[in-house]
């Protein structure tokens, strides 16, 4: 059809309006909402016309039941929350996607009780004059971390960035070649290094850095020693990198601060979980590190925070500087962060209550009872349906957020097996499902890690099911 018999072929906004106004469902919705959205939807095709090919424009669209439709499911969108929960079936525990670290029951209360009202944020309660947000948990930080001082920020890209700002600017920076990293999002450390104005001075080759590549890199015009955890990878075979110690002793002597990027924020050694070994924020604080920097929402478990920790006069120094208050953390944060952090002066109880630790070290056996418990649940949802079939079978999940990027962690998965198409049909039906169910499909079978699934949301994955079975029924 030609361009304009499509425009003229747009219904009238009041002719449409009529049909919408009919519409029970509209009583939902504020009603400027709704007209708002029609004018929207009438612009758009008009827009989709003239852009568009008119040969390959669908004309169902111009149908009037089409755009009420469309109108009604946009409102309804609109009056949902876009941000919803979302089941992790993937054995991902800090899976940067869905958001990281889950938080435990124990932020419930708190959370709320701050989030509704007013809070000491920031006012000293025993004097009654203005105190400092960064108050509150700095004690608890001190005793956990070992540190002299600390300061909490909107996340460790912040802190790395602020750190290097208040310390390095203008000077140059001494890394190693091998730990240039990008972490994901843009975070690269060459960029973030040249943002801050300091100037980067790479050492050392991408496999092997001695310490006297540092040695040999110091000037007048060195301003730090940088150390930056890897993260996301790995180097093997033949390897080397300047340990810490070797490295605070080389600082020290040559009047140099030595800044750690931790990345992950690791506060109890898992070892003896069969984890390889990582340096623990204590260890590095001990080994004499002057500024730590770490997550707050990766293997600590809690909410998307920058923690920065280490001597007093660094600390002070990055308080101080402008970038603190545009990185700033809010209310809702720093209560979530101390009531996970309180956890950590009971490690036993840290490392059941913490989820991302307790789902990091669940044994296989305990995961196999409540695979075959989820399975038993689902049994009967099958019962009718021919094009699935349901078994627990073991493969491996992975920590997640850039940590322990070679460790593979025995788990126990339900699978679902048929037809390939069934399965690729399954997994959208589960991902538009609500709340959303997040799987992955391997060989021809769609599969849920129980890892990273609470038994809380076995019932809604039942439900699930169950309505995926009538569907294809049908
Ligand atoms: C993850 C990570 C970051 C970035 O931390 P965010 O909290 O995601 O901003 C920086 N450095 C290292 C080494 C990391 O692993």
């Amino acid at each position: 059809m030609e361009q304009r018999d499509l425009l003229r072929k747009i219904p009238k906004m009041d002719d449409i309006w009529t049909k919408i106004e009919a519409k029970e469902e509209l009583k939902e919705f504020n009603e400027s909402m709704a007209k708002n959205e029609l004018r929207d939807v009438l612009q758009n095709l008009r827009t989709d016309i003239l852009q568009g090919h008119a040969d390959t424009f669908n004309e169902m669209r111009l149908l009037d039941d089409s755009i009420v439709n469309e109108v009604l499911f946009q409102c309804q969108k609109l009056a949902s929350m876009q941000l919803r929960k979302v089941i992790n079936g993937t054995g991902v525990v800090l899976h940067t996607n869905l958001g990281r670290a889950p938080l435990g029951d124990y932020v419930k209360d708190a959370l709320w009780d701050i989030a509704k009202g007013y809070s000491n944020l920031e006012m000293d309660l025993d004097t009654g004059k203005r105190g400092s947000r960064y108050s509150h948990m700095k004690e608890l930080l001190l005793k956990l971390t070992g540190a002299e001082d600390a300061i909490v920020v909107n996340n460790n890209a912040g802190a790395v960035l602020l750190t290097l700002s208040a310390i390095t600017k203008g000077k140059e920076v001494i890394i190693s070649r091998g730990e240039l990293v990008e972490i994901g999002g843009s975070f690269r450390v060459p960029e973030v290094m040249e943002q801050s104005g300091a100037t980067l001075v790479e050492v050392g080759a991408t496999n092997k850095t001695h310490l006297r590549d540092y040695e040999k890199a110091i000037t007048p015009e060195t301003g730090a020693l940088l150390k930056v955890h890897q993260s996301n990878f790995k180097i093997m075979g033949f390897t080397q990198e300047a340990n810490m110690e070797e490295l605070v002793k080389l600082a020290e002597k040559n009047d140099l601060p030595m800044i750690n990027d931790l990345g992950s924020g690791l506060f109890l050694s898992l070892q003896p979980f069969g984890f390889p070994p990582e340096p623990t924020v204590q260890e590095a604080v001990a080994a004499g590190c002057d500024v730590v920097t770490f997550s707050g929402d990766k293997l600590l478990g809690g909410a998307q925070a920058g923690i920065i920790a280490g001597k007093k006069k660094w600390i002070q120094q990055i308080a101080k500087h402008p970038l603190t208050r545009a990185l700033r953390v809010d209310k809702l944060t720093l209560c979530a962060l101390e009531a996970t952090l309180k956890l950590y002066l009971n490690p036993e109880e840290a490392l059941v209550k913490i989820p991302a630790l307790r789902m990091m070290t669940e044994k296989p056996d305990a995961l196999e009872v409540r695979a075959e418990q989820l399975i038993y649940m689902l049994k009967p949802a099958l019962l009718n349906n021919k094009t699935l079939s349901l078994s627990v079978v073991t493969e491996t999940s992975q920590v997640g957020g850039g940590a322990y990027p070679t460790v593979q962690l025995e788990s126990r998965l339900i699978r679902f097996e048929g037809e390939p198409q069934a399965v690729t049909k399954l997994e959208r039906f589960l991902r538009q499902h609500q709340p959303a169910i997040i799987g992955r499909i391997q060989d021809n079978g769609y599969m849920l890690d129980l890892r990273t699934l609470f038994e809380d949301d076995f019932e809604t994955i039942v439900k699930a099911i169950e309505g995926w079975t009538k569907l294809s029924a049908v």
